[in-house]
């Protein structure tokens, strides 16, 4: 029986995450589920899959948590704040933490499972933007393992060679695969007037809104080139990304004999949470079975960048000093909260990038302090940009 705690259990990925445990009784028990302030699921979660440990991020929501669970006589114990977030994740009877916070609020319960030598179910790809050589750092040391969930990484780790000292050796390059979101064919003209819920209404998955966002302006895919640097140690040189708007072929491996390996399956998260909870092993999911001959036609296409600039700021980040990235990813999370607020228009979200990566982007961090500080600064200074465009 293994145990696992699911940072973020009320997001997109955190229900998935329970919908394929939920298949596994035998092998699966839920340590701890956590979440910002959403007492309702958490409560039902709760009393279906009876964790040890229930943690809300807010106060006053774990109170409200606590009385109802009372009420239940359910045996699940309240904790509350960013402390208890920790010692979650890095509890000793805990074997694997599935990393689904949104943005870099993920980044130090993550650290702590890591440096706890857990196995790290790595949704959370803004925590190894924001610190990639750390959180690398804090798995060799605690003697843990990173097994990817987003589904473009999933399938670039199915698709390479098991023992990893081939992967430099044999590699030529990898190719994310990016759907192109819901503007992949409007005129660019007419992005500025987009609303939130036009740009988180995703063609072909369900997620929350700020990656549904993400999505939109391609600063997912951004992300995910870095992520991609970090996870399977590739120079940005080596790693491509080509639209492929049905998300059938979720990412390749192109090797230097030619050869082209590739993970295909219908677009559901289910399937790469099971395959990071199972490793190496295979097992069920859930989710339903490709059907090519329906599917009928794949299609690709190189990125158009003037549609979608956001692509070129990964590259640019990663050519900079060793804080870039977390830059980068501070701006954006500040960009797209105020495009969900109603107060920056779509397309300002990459001005907002890219002016805040061109003013501290040759900032060095080294360390998790200096990386936080840097983060706070980025966010300031996005916030500033923000409020300036607004105007
Ligand atoms: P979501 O918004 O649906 O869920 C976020 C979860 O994190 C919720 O449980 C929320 O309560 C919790 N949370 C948010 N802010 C918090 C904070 N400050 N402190 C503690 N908890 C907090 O998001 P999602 O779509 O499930 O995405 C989660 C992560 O997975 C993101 O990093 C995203 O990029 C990544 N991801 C998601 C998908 C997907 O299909 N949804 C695919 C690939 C990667
Ligand atoms: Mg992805």
């Amino acid at each position: 029986m293994k145990s696992l705690t699911i940072l973020g259990s009320t997001g997109s990925i955190g229900r998935s995450t329970l919908d394929v445990v939920r298949l596994h009784p035998e092998q699966f028990e839920v340590h701890a589920l956590t979440a910002r302030r959403s007492v309702d699921v958490l409560l039902e979660q709760c009393l279906r899959f009876k964790p040890r440990y229930a943690v809300l991020e807010d106060h006053e929501a774990a109170r409200r948590l606590d009385a109802e669970l009372r009420r239940h006589r359910s045996p699940t114990e309240v904790l509350a704040g960013p402390a208890a977030l920790l010692e979650v994740a890095q509890a000793p009877q805990v074997r694997m933490v599935m990393a689904a916070i949104v943005g870099a609020a993920g980044l130090e319960p993550t650290l702590a499972a890591a440096r706890a030598g857990k196995r790290v179910l790595l949704a959370n790809k803004e925590s190894l933007v924001v610190a990639g050589e750390l959180l690398l750092q804090a798995l060799r040391e605690g003697g843990g393992e990173l097994l990817p969930i987003d589904s473009e990484h999933s399938a670039v780790l199915q698709s390479l060679p098991e023992q990893r000292e081939r992967w430099a050796s044999d590699v030529r390059s990898i190719t994310l695969t990016a759907s192109g979101g819901p503007f992949r064919q409007r005129d660019p003209a007419e992005l500025r007037d987009i609303t939130p819920d036009q740009a988180c209404a995703h063609p072909n998955w369900s997620m929350g809104r700020k990656i549904s966002v993400d999505s939109a302006t391609m600063m997912n895919k951004a992300l995910e080139v870095i992520e991609a640097h970090y996870l399977f140690g590739m120079p940005a040189a080596a790693i491509e990304v080509l639209i492929h708007p049905q998300s059938i072929v979720h990412s390749m491996v192109t090797y230097h004999d030619g050869s082209v390996v590739a993970q295909l399956g219908v677009p559901d998260m289910r399937t790469p949470i099971a395959y990071g909870l199972a490793w190496p092993r295979r097992i069920a999911s859930g989710s339903s079975w490709l059907d090519l001959a329906r599917v009928g036609t794949l299609q690709f296409e190189a990125p158009d960048e003037r549609r979608f600039p956001a692509l070129g700021l990964a590259y640019a980040a990663l050519g900079m000093a060793g804080g870039a990235c977390a830059v980068l990813n501070a701006a954006n999370e500040v960009a797209v909260q105020a495009f969900l607020e109603g107060a920056l228009a779509f397309t300002d979200i990459h001005r907002v990038n890219a002016h805040t990566l061109e003013s501290l982007g040759g900032e060095r961090a080294h360390d998790l302090g200096a990386l936080l500080e840097l983060d706070s600064r980025a966010r300031s200074a996005a916030a500033a940009r923000a409020r300036a465009l607004a105007r």
